[in-house]
């Protein structure tokens, strides 16, 4: 029974996130040789590898480390940017409201540093995207690359160009826009996008929204509903029940809507 389990063992190529005692952590490449050097000594790489996730490891001075594979909300927000990325609040809910599902034919406009593309890529979307900036659209495929396994890089494309202009693709079934004026999107993502089809726009300001909001107005778009994601942790320490003193209070808004047959 068990010969047909995966082997999930840590292996050279691959991301770990290393956690030490104060929780601090590190994204670290496994390398053929590599070394993991803190100020409390170093630790091979060689002693990571073939190691199952959780392990506690040691470096040369005694402090000790835990590796984990880095999950997508950890990658989004240690990979490099360029642009800045939107966060894994809103990506877990731009999933929903544009409902991506395997094989899903997705316009993804601007691309920035690719945190939403390595999203709906992981979902099973073959996404085509847009971006007007040469340099973020290599950052973008870099770490679509750097974290999305080659089955799902296959179904990535990104073309440098401007999505005000219009869109080439057609019978699309979602577009995801993150840019500053999604409405001038409005006119070409109605003879793209297929009837039923979703559009999903992502707005750090909300009189964006309300623009965008106003732009469907007279157009085919239906449905069309605004909403912000607030995410709350709460502390859980013995008696100590409450929520966390801070919280990030804004990040943008989500409004979504679906295209009715012309
Ligand atoms: N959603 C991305 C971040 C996008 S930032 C992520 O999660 O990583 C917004 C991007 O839109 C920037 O990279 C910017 O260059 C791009 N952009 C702005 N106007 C554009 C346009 N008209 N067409 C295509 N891309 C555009």
């Amino acid at each position: 029974m068990t010969d047909d389990l995966p082997d999930r063992s840590l292996r050279v190529g691959e991301k770990v996130l290393l956690i030490d005692r104060k929780k601090r952590r590190y994204l670290v490449t496994l390398e053929e040789g590599g070394e993991f050097h803190t100020h409390s000594g170093f630790l091979p790489h060689a002693e990571i590898v073939g190691q199952d996730e959780g392990a506690a490891l040691r470096s040369t001075r005694g402090a000790t480390f835990t590796a984990f594979r880095p999950t997508l909300s950890d990658f989004v927000l240690k990979m490099p940017r360029g642009a800045q990325v939107i966060y894994p609040k809103d990506l877990g809910a731009i999933l929903m409201q544009a409902d991506i599902f395997p094989g899903a034919r997705v316009l993804e406009s601007g691309v920035g540093s690719g945190a939403l593309s390595m999203t709906l890529l992981r979902a099973g979307a073959h996404v085509t995207g847009y971006e007007i900036r040469d340099d973020f659209a290599a950052r973008a495929r870099k770490n679509v690359e750097s974290f999305c396994p080659p089955e799902q890089v296959a179904h990535y494309r990104v073309e440098q160009r401007d999505c005000y202009e219009g869109i080439d693709e057609v019978a699309l079934d979602r577009i995801v826009l993150d840019l500053p004026e999604p409405w001038q999107v409005v006119p070409h993502a109605q003879t793209a996008l297929r009837p039923g089809g979703i559009l999903v726009a992502y707005t750090p300001t909300i009189i964006q929204a309300v623009q965008l909001r106003e732009r469907f107005v007279d157009s085919e778009f239906e449905l069309a509903e605004t909403m912000e994601v607030l995410h709350r942790g709460w502390n859980i320490d013995g008696t100590s029940v409450r929520p966390d003193h801070r919280m990030v209070a804004h990040t943008g808004f989500l409004t979504h809507a679906r295209l009715l047959p012309a």
